[in-house]
Protein backbone atom coordinates (compact mmCIF):
# COMPACT_ATOMS: atom_id res chain seq x y z
CA UNK A 1 0.00 0.00 0.00
CA UNK A 2 2.97 2.26 1.02
CA UNK A 3 4.65 1.83 -2.28
CA UNK A 4 1.33 2.65 -4.52
CA UNK A 5 1.03 5.83 -2.49
CA UNK A 6 5.09 6.68 -2.82
CA UNK A 7 4.02 5.72 -6.80
CA UNK A 8 0.91 8.29 -6.33
CA UNK A 9 2.96 11.18 -5.05
CA UNK A 10 5.62 10.62 -7.95
CA UNK A 11 3.03 10.79 -10.42
CA UNK A 12 1.72 14.26 -8.83
CA UNK A 13 5.06 15.48 -8.45
CA UNK A 14 6.27 15.05 -12.13
CA UNK A 15 2.99 16.42 -12.95
CA UNK A 16 4.30 20.09 -10.71
CA UNK A 17 7.79 19.81 -12.44
CA UNK A 18 6.24 19.69 -15.82
CA UNK A 19 3.60 22.51 -14.99
CA UNK A 20 6.64 24.73 -13.71
CA UNK A 21 8.74 23.67 -16.65
CA UNK A 22 6.12 25.03 -19.00
CA UNK A 23 5.15 28.38 -17.02
CA UNK A 24 8.67 29.24 -17.15
CA UNK A 25 9.24 28.07 -21.17
CA UNK A 26 6.28 30.55 -21.20
CA UNK A 27 6.41 33.00 -18.61
CA UNK A 28 2.69 32.46 -18.00
CA UNK A 29 2.22 30.73 -14.40
CA UNK A 30 -0.96 30.97 -14.51
CA UNK A 31 -2.15 28.81 -17.54
CA UNK A 32 -5.62 27.17 -17.18
CA UNK A 33 -4.94 24.32 -20.00
CA UNK A 34 -1.68 23.36 -18.55
CA UNK A 35 -3.30 23.04 -14.87
CA UNK A 36 -6.29 21.35 -16.06
CA UNK A 37 -4.22 18.85 -18.36
CA UNK A 38 -1.28 18.25 -15.82
CA UNK A 39 -4.08 17.39 -12.68
CA UNK A 40 -6.33 15.34 -14.42
CA UNK A 41 -3.42 12.94 -16.11
CA UNK A 42 -2.44 12.73 -12.65
CA UNK A 43 -5.96 12.08 -11.48
CA UNK A 44 -6.34 9.45 -13.80
CA UNK A 45 -2.47 7.81 -13.10
CA UNK A 46 -3.49 7.97 -9.65
CA UNK A 47 -6.56 5.91 -9.45
CA UNK A 48 -5.50 3.66 -12.51
CA UNK A 49 -2.00 2.42 -9.66
CA UNK A 50 -4.28 1.98 -7.39
CA UNK A 51 -6.52 -0.27 -8.96
CA UNK A 52 -6.26 -3.54 -6.63
CA UNK A 53 -6.31 -1.61 -2.83
CA UNK A 54 -9.11 -0.03 -1.92
CA UNK A 55 -10.59 2.99 -3.37
CA UNK A 56 -10.37 5.08 -0.91
CA UNK A 57 -6.11 4.35 -0.89
CA UNK A 58 -4.93 6.66 -3.39
CA UNK A 59 -4.13 10.23 -3.74
CA UNK A 60 -6.42 11.36 -6.68
CA UNK A 61 -7.51 14.11 -4.64
CA UNK A 62 -4.54 15.62 -4.16
CA UNK A 63 -3.93 16.81 -8.02
CA UNK A 64 -8.01 17.90 -7.53
CA UNK A 65 -7.71 20.08 -4.94
CA UNK A 66 -4.63 21.65 -6.51
CA UNK A 67 -5.97 22.20 -9.86
CA UNK A 68 -9.35 23.59 -8.63
CA UNK A 69 -7.71 25.80 -5.95
CA UNK A 70 -5.28 27.16 -8.92
CA UNK A 71 -6.98 27.03 -12.11
CA UNK A 72 -10.30 27.98 -10.19
CA UNK A 73 -13.99 26.85 -10.51
CA UNK A 74 -14.32 25.64 -14.39
CA UNK A 75 -10.83 23.63 -13.74
CA UNK A 76 -12.66 22.24 -10.84
CA UNK A 77 -15.92 21.48 -12.08
CA UNK A 78 -14.10 19.80 -15.51
CA UNK A 79 -12.31 17.84 -13.12
CA UNK A 80 -14.77 16.53 -11.83
CA UNK A 81 -16.51 15.40 -14.65
CA UNK A 82 -13.43 13.71 -15.58
CA UNK A 83 -13.13 11.99 -12.49
CA UNK A 84 -16.38 10.82 -12.66
CA UNK A 85 -16.47 9.30 -15.70
CA UNK A 86 -13.62 7.48 -14.38
CA UNK A 87 -15.08 6.42 -11.13
CA UNK A 88 -17.84 5.04 -13.58
CA UNK A 89 -15.35 3.08 -16.59
CA UNK A 90 -13.40 0.98 -13.63
CA UNK A 91 -15.86 0.69 -10.42
CA UNK A 92 -19.04 1.10 -12.91
CA UNK A 93 -22.34 2.29 -10.63
CA UNK A 94 -21.53 1.06 -7.13
CA UNK A 95 -23.12 1.56 -3.87
CA UNK A 96 -20.58 4.40 -3.13
CA UNK A 97 -20.98 6.53 -6.11
CA UNK A 98 -23.63 8.96 -4.42
CA UNK A 99 -20.97 9.23 -1.00
CA UNK A 100 -18.46 9.82 -3.89
CA UNK A 101 -20.17 12.62 -6.00
CA UNK A 102 -21.19 14.04 -2.70
CA UNK A 103 -17.79 14.48 -1.17
CA UNK A 104 -15.96 15.31 -4.24
CA UNK A 105 -18.58 17.88 -5.40
CA UNK A 106 -18.54 19.82 -2.65
CA UNK A 107 -15.04 19.64 -2.05
CA UNK A 108 -14.41 20.83 -5.88
CA UNK A 109 -17.31 23.45 -5.72
CA UNK A 110 -15.31 24.99 -2.38
CA UNK A 111 -12.32 24.52 -3.68
CA UNK A 112 -12.98 26.32 -7.07
CA UNK A 113 -15.15 29.34 -5.03
CA UNK A 114 -12.01 29.43 -2.99
CA UNK A 115 -10.07 30.05 -5.87
CA UNK A 116 -9.93 34.05 -6.60
CA UNK A 117 -9.15 34.60 -2.55
CA UNK A 118 -6.98 31.81 -2.66
CA UNK A 119 -4.25 33.62 -4.73
CA UNK A 120 -3.90 36.64 -2.23
CA UNK A 121 -2.77 34.55 0.30
CA UNK A 122 0.53 33.94 2.13
CA UNK A 123 2.00 30.43 1.33
CA UNK A 124 1.26 29.71 5.43
CA UNK A 125 -1.97 30.26 4.55
CA UNK A 126 -2.53 28.29 1.37
CA UNK A 127 -0.84 25.21 3.02
CA UNK A 128 -3.54 25.46 6.06
CA UNK A 129 -6.04 25.20 3.20
CA UNK A 130 -4.71 23.18 1.04
CA UNK A 131 -4.31 20.44 3.66
CA UNK A 132 -7.59 20.98 5.56
CA UNK A 133 -8.76 20.14 2.32
CA UNK A 134 -6.64 16.74 2.32
CA UNK A 135 -7.96 16.06 5.50
CA UNK A 136 -11.80 16.50 4.74
CA UNK A 137 -11.70 14.21 1.67
CA UNK A 138 -10.44 11.29 3.60
CA UNK A 139 -12.34 12.04 6.02
CA UNK A 140 -15.71 12.21 4.61
CA UNK A 141 -14.54 9.17 2.38
CA UNK A 142 -13.78 7.01 5.92
CA UNK A 143 -17.32 8.38 7.39
CA UNK A 144 -19.13 7.75 4.10
CA UNK A 145 -18.20 4.76 1.94
CA UNK A 146 -15.71 2.53 4.19
CA UNK A 147 -16.84 -0.56 2.55
CA UNK A 148 -13.55 -2.43 2.94
CA UNK A 149 -13.07 -3.52 6.53
CA UNK A 150 -9.59 -1.07 7.65
CA UNK A 151 -8.37 -1.60 11.10
CA UNK A 152 -6.75 1.28 13.17
CA UNK A 153 -3.60 0.89 12.76
CA UNK A 154 -4.87 1.44 8.43
CA UNK A 155 -6.84 4.24 9.06
CA UNK A 156 -4.62 6.26 10.96
CA UNK A 157 -1.86 5.60 7.97
CA UNK A 158 -4.51 6.45 5.60
CA UNK A 159 -5.23 9.77 7.00
CA UNK A 160 -1.56 11.37 7.64
CA UNK A 161 0.08 9.92 4.47
CA UNK A 162 -2.44 12.61 2.65
CA UNK A 163 -1.70 15.43 5.02
CA UNK A 164 2.19 14.77 4.81
CA UNK A 165 2.04 14.63 0.69
CA UNK A 166 -0.01 17.77 0.51
CA UNK A 167 2.24 19.88 2.48
CA UNK A 168 4.95 18.31 0.42
CA UNK A 169 3.29 19.23 -2.77
CA UNK A 170 2.02 22.08 -1.77
CA UNK A 171 5.19 23.35 -0.91
CA UNK A 172 6.78 22.55 -3.79
CA UNK A 173 3.94 24.19 -6.10
CA UNK A 174 4.55 27.64 -3.98
CA UNK A 175 8.33 27.94 -4.44
CA UNK A 176 7.94 27.18 -7.95
CA UNK A 177 5.27 29.21 -8.55
CA UNK A 178 7.51 31.96 -6.30
CA UNK A 179 10.20 31.18 -9.15
CA UNK A 180 8.45 32.19 -11.79
CA UNK A 181 6.94 35.57 -10.01
CA UNK A 182 10.35 36.89 -8.82
CA UNK A 183 11.73 36.50 -12.76
CA UNK A 184 8.84 38.79 -13.56
CA UNK A 185 9.72 41.30 -10.90
CA UNK A 186 13.31 41.32 -11.63
CA UNK A 187 12.53 42.46 -15.86
CA UNK A 188 10.19 45.21 -13.88
CA UNK A 189 12.76 45.81 -11.46
CA UNK A 190 15.40 46.13 -14.04
CA UNK A 191 13.36 48.62 -16.42
CA UNK A 192 13.19 51.30 -13.35
CA UNK A 193 17.08 50.69 -12.97
CA UNK A 194 17.28 51.79 -16.21
CA UNK A 195 14.63 54.65 -16.47
CA UNK A 196 16.66 56.27 -13.61
CA UNK A 197 20.05 55.53 -15.32
CA UNK A 198 18.62 57.50 -18.22
CA UNK A 199 16.82 60.24 -16.24
CA UNK A 200 20.05 61.42 -15.65
CA UNK A 201 21.08 62.22 -18.62
CA UNK A 202 17.64 63.23 -20.55
CA UNK A 203 17.68 65.80 -17.49
CA UNK A 204 20.76 67.09 -18.82
CA UNK A 205 19.80 66.86 -22.34
CA UNK A 206 16.74 68.80 -21.49
CA UNK A 207 18.48 71.68 -19.99
CA UNK A 208 20.39 73.00 -22.87
CA UNK A 209 17.48 73.60 -24.97
CA UNK A 210 15.68 75.70 -22.47
CA UNK A 211 19.13 77.83 -21.26
CA UNK A 212 18.55 78.84 -25.22
CA UNK A 213 15.00 79.65 -24.72
CA UNK A 214 15.73 81.34 -21.51
CA UNK A 215 18.48 83.32 -23.48
CA UNK A 216 16.07 84.33 -26.82
CA UNK A 217 13.34 85.24 -24.50
CA UNK A 218 15.53 87.65 -22.06
CA UNK A 219 16.68 89.04 -25.17
CA UNK A 220 13.71 90.05 -26.64
CA UNK A 221 12.46 91.34 -23.15
CA UNK A 222 15.59 93.69 -22.86
CA UNK A 223 15.75 95.27 -26.13
CA UNK A 224 13.25 97.74 -26.59
CA UNK A 225 14.63 99.15 -29.45
CA UNK A 226 14.75 95.72 -31.45
CA UNK A 227 12.85 95.29 -35.19
CA UNK A 228 10.06 93.31 -34.57
CA UNK A 229 11.56 90.84 -37.68
CA UNK A 230 14.48 89.83 -35.16
CA UNK A 231 12.14 89.78 -32.61
CA UNK A 232 10.27 87.13 -34.36
CA UNK A 233 12.95 84.82 -35.04
CA UNK A 234 14.39 84.80 -31.98
CA UNK A 235 10.67 83.92 -30.38
CA UNK A 236 11.03 81.20 -33.56
CA UNK A 237 14.28 79.84 -32.24
CA UNK A 238 13.21 79.76 -29.01
CA UNK A 239 9.96 77.94 -30.03
CA UNK A 240 12.28 75.81 -31.58
CA UNK A 241 14.09 74.98 -28.77
CA UNK A 242 11.46 74.28 -26.76
CA UNK A 243 9.89 71.42 -29.46
CA UNK A 244 13.16 69.40 -28.84
CA UNK A 245 13.09 69.50 -25.27
CA UNK A 246 9.39 68.11 -25.08
CA UNK A 247 10.65 65.92 -28.01
CA UNK A 248 13.35 64.28 -25.93
CA UNK A 249 10.93 64.31 -22.71
CA UNK A 250 8.03 62.40 -24.94
CA UNK A 251 10.64 59.63 -26.02
CA UNK A 252 11.72 58.80 -22.93
CA UNK A 253 7.96 59.30 -21.23
CA UNK A 254 6.89 56.27 -23.83
CA UNK A 255 9.61 54.39 -22.77
CA UNK A 256 9.03 54.65 -18.66
CA UNK A 257 5.67 54.31 -19.34
CA UNK A 258 4.57 51.23 -18.07
CA UNK A 259 2.31 48.89 -20.71
CA UNK A 260 0.49 46.06 -20.47
CA UNK A 261 2.31 43.12 -22.27
CA UNK A 262 0.19 42.20 -25.11
CA UNK A 263 1.55 41.20 -28.68
CA UNK A 264 1.49 43.53 -31.75
CA UNK A 265 3.02 43.53 -34.97
CA UNK A 266 6.19 45.96 -35.16
CA UNK A 267 8.04 47.48 -37.79
CA UNK A 268 11.81 47.34 -36.72
CA UNK A 269 12.57 50.21 -39.05
CA UNK A 270 10.12 52.33 -36.93
CA UNK A 271 10.96 51.36 -33.72
CA UNK A 272 14.99 51.26 -34.17
CA UNK A 273 14.60 54.75 -35.55
CA UNK A 274 12.95 55.44 -31.64
CA UNK A 275 15.47 53.75 -29.69
CA UNK A 276 18.23 55.30 -31.83
CA UNK A 277 16.12 58.83 -30.66
CA UNK A 278 15.91 58.14 -27.10
CA UNK A 279 19.95 56.44 -26.82
CA UNK A 280 21.10 59.54 -29.11
CA UNK A 281 21.46 61.72 -25.58
CA UNK A 282 23.03 59.11 -23.69
CA UNK A 283 25.46 58.58 -26.25
CA UNK A 284 26.23 61.92 -27.18
CA UNK A 285 27.43 62.62 -23.38
CA UNK A 286 29.28 60.03 -23.68
CA UNK A 287 30.72 61.61 -27.25
CA UNK A 288 29.62 57.80 -29.35
CA UNK A 289 28.54 58.88 -32.73
CA UNK A 290 25.09 56.44 -33.70
CA UNK A 291 25.66 54.79 -37.47
CA UNK A 292 22.65 52.98 -38.61
CA UNK A 293 20.71 51.52 -41.69
CA UNK A 294 17.02 50.15 -40.87
CA UNK A 295 14.95 48.65 -43.25
CA UNK A 296 11.77 48.66 -42.75
CA UNK A 297 9.91 45.02 -41.94
CA UNK A 298 7.38 43.40 -39.49
CA UNK A 299 7.75 41.49 -36.30
CA UNK A 300 5.70 40.37 -33.66
CA UNK A 301 6.26 41.49 -29.88
CA UNK A 302 5.46 43.62 -27.63
CA UNK A 303 6.55 47.31 -28.44
CA UNK A 304 7.94 48.08 -24.68
CA UNK A 305 9.84 44.68 -24.28
CA UNK A 306 11.40 45.41 -27.63
CA UNK A 307 12.50 49.23 -26.66
CA UNK A 308 13.80 47.86 -23.37
CA UNK A 309 15.26 45.22 -24.71
CA UNK A 310 17.25 47.33 -27.82
CA UNK A 311 17.87 49.71 -25.10
CA UNK A 312 20.01 47.52 -22.74
CA UNK A 313 22.05 46.24 -25.79
CA UNK A 314 22.84 49.85 -26.84
CA UNK A 315 22.93 51.39 -23.44
CA UNK A 316 25.85 48.49 -22.79
CA UNK A 317 27.58 49.70 -25.62
CA UNK A 318 27.35 53.41 -25.28
CA UNK A 319 28.59 52.19 -21.64
CA UNK A 320 31.45 50.01 -23.54
CA UNK A 321 32.91 52.85 -25.25
CA UNK A 322 34.27 55.67 -22.35
CA UNK A 323 36.41 57.58 -24.70
CA UNK A 324 34.03 57.58 -26.99
CA UNK A 325 33.48 55.52 -30.77
CA UNK A 326 30.86 54.63 -33.14
CA UNK A 327 28.13 52.33 -32.62
CA UNK A 328 26.26 51.07 -35.51
CA UNK A 329 23.34 49.22 -35.76
CA UNK A 330 22.59 47.78 -39.25
CA UNK A 331 19.49 45.50 -40.38
CA UNK A 332 19.49 42.79 -43.25
CA UNK A 333 16.78 40.46 -43.98
CA UNK A 334 17.93 36.92 -44.55
CA UNK A 335 16.10 33.75 -44.84
CA UNK A 336 12.50 34.59 -43.65
CA UNK A 337 14.62 36.42 -40.86
CA UNK A 338 15.11 40.24 -40.13
CA UNK A 339 19.15 40.59 -38.49
CA UNK A 340 19.77 42.90 -36.56
CA UNK A 341 23.51 43.57 -35.76
CA UNK A 342 24.46 46.31 -33.03
CA UNK A 343 28.21 47.06 -32.72
CA UNK A 344 30.45 49.27 -30.81
CA UNK A 345 34.02 50.26 -30.94
CA UNK A 346 34.53 49.64 -27.41
CA UNK A 347 36.51 47.57 -25.20
CA UNK A 348 35.13 43.97 -25.55
CA UNK A 349 34.94 41.12 -23.61
CA UNK A 350 37.22 38.02 -22.62
CA UNK A 351 35.96 35.19 -23.02
CA UNK A 352 34.53 34.27 -19.57
CA UNK A 353 33.40 37.32 -19.66
CA UNK A 354 31.41 36.54 -22.74
CA UNK A 355 30.37 32.78 -21.77
CA UNK A 356 28.73 34.81 -18.30
CA UNK A 357 27.17 37.73 -20.15
CA UNK A 358 23.24 36.87 -19.50
CA UNK A 359 23.73 35.22 -16.17
CA UNK A 360 22.30 37.25 -13.48
CA UNK A 361 23.85 39.98 -11.89
CA UNK A 362 26.84 39.04 -13.72
CA UNK A 363 28.35 42.18 -14.19
CA UNK A 364 31.76 44.09 -14.39
CA UNK A 365 30.56 47.88 -13.99
CA UNK A 366 30.81 49.69 -10.31
CA UNK A 367 27.27 50.18 -10.63
CA UNK A 368 26.21 47.44 -12.80
CA UNK A 369 23.27 45.49 -12.28
CA UNK A 370 23.95 42.02 -14.30
CA UNK A 371 20.28 42.04 -14.95
CA UNK A 372 19.84 44.02 -18.53
CA UNK A 373 21.66 41.04 -20.65
CA UNK A 374 19.32 38.51 -18.72
CA UNK A 375 16.71 40.53 -19.53
CA UNK A 376 17.55 40.53 -23.24
CA UNK A 377 18.01 36.94 -23.61
CA UNK A 378 14.50 36.91 -22.00
CA UNK A 379 12.74 39.10 -24.53
CA UNK A 380 14.28 37.91 -27.50
CA UNK A 381 13.31 34.35 -26.91
CA UNK A 382 9.61 35.32 -26.32
CA UNK A 383 9.67 36.82 -29.40
CA UNK A 384 11.51 33.44 -30.47
CA UNK A 385 14.62 35.25 -32.02
CA UNK A 386 18.15 33.68 -30.84
CA UNK A 387 21.22 36.72 -30.10
CA UNK A 388 24.75 35.70 -31.06
CA UNK A 389 27.56 37.59 -29.62
CA UNK A 390 31.07 38.35 -31.06
CA UNK A 391 33.98 40.27 -29.13
CA UNK A 392 37.41 41.15 -29.30
CA UNK A 393 39.14 42.55 -26.40
CA UNK A 394 39.82 46.11 -27.07
CA UNK A 395 38.53 46.37 -30.28
CA UNK A 396 34.90 45.75 -29.81
CA UNK A 397 31.80 43.75 -29.83
CA UNK A 398 28.88 42.78 -31.87
CA UNK A 399 25.66 41.80 -31.10
CA UNK A 400 23.49 39.44 -33.70
CA UNK A 401 19.93 39.51 -33.11
CA UNK A 402 17.68 36.96 -35.61
CA UNK A 403 13.84 37.58 -34.89
CA UNK A 404 11.25 35.75 -37.57
CA UNK A 405 9.69 38.05 -39.65
CA UNK A 406 5.87 38.40 -39.07
CA UNK A 407 3.65 36.29 -41.72
CA UNK A 408 1.13 38.86 -43.35
CA UNK A 409 -2.23 37.48 -42.65
P1 LIG B 1 25.29 45.90 -16.42
O1 LIG B 1 25.24 46.73 -17.65
O2 LIG B 1 24.42 46.43 -15.35
O3 LIG B 1 26.67 45.61 -15.95
P2 LIG B 1 24.36 43.85 -18.18
O4 LIG B 1 23.62 42.57 -17.95
O5 LIG B 1 23.71 44.85 -19.08
O6 LIG B 1 24.65 44.48 -16.77
O7 LIG B 1 25.78 43.49 -18.74
C1 LIG B 1 26.55 42.51 -18.07
C2 LIG B 1 28.02 42.65 -18.39
O8 LIG B 1 28.27 42.27 -19.74
C3 LIG B 1 28.56 44.06 -18.30
O9 LIG B 1 28.91 44.40 -16.99
C4 LIG B 1 29.77 44.01 -19.22
O10 LIG B 1 30.88 43.46 -18.54
C5 LIG B 1 29.36 43.00 -20.27
N1 LIG B 1 28.94 43.67 -21.51
C6 LIG B 1 27.67 43.82 -21.95
N2 LIG B 1 27.65 44.47 -23.13
C7 LIG B 1 28.92 44.76 -23.44
C8 LIG B 1 29.56 45.43 -24.55
N3 LIG B 1 28.87 45.94 -25.56
N4 LIG B 1 30.91 45.51 -24.52
C9 LIG B 1 31.63 44.99 -23.51
N5 LIG B 1 31.09 44.37 -22.44
C10 LIG B 1 29.76 44.24 -22.41
MG1 LIG C 1 23.57 47.08 -18.93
Amino acid sequence: MLYGLLLNLLFILVGIFLQHLWAEKTGNDHSKIVITVVTAVTIILCILLQLDHSFIQDLKFIPFIIGSLYGGIFVSILLFIIMLLVYLFVYGLTSTFIPFFLIFGSVGLACGLLSPRFFKWTMTKKLQAMVAFACLVPLFMFFFMNDHQIDSYHTVFLLITPVIAMIIVGYIMEAMRETVSLRQQIIKAEKSEVVSQLAASVSHEVRNPLTVTKGFLQLVLESEDLPLEKRKEYIRLALEELDTASNIINDYLTFAKPAPAYWELLDIGIHLKHIEDIISTYAHMNSVRIESELVSCVIQGNKQQFHQCFLNITKNCIEAMPDGGVLTIYTSIFQKHVLIQISDTGIGMTKEQLNRIGEPYFSTKEKGTGLGMMVVYSIIKAMKGTIAISSNLGQGTTFTIRIPIAVPR
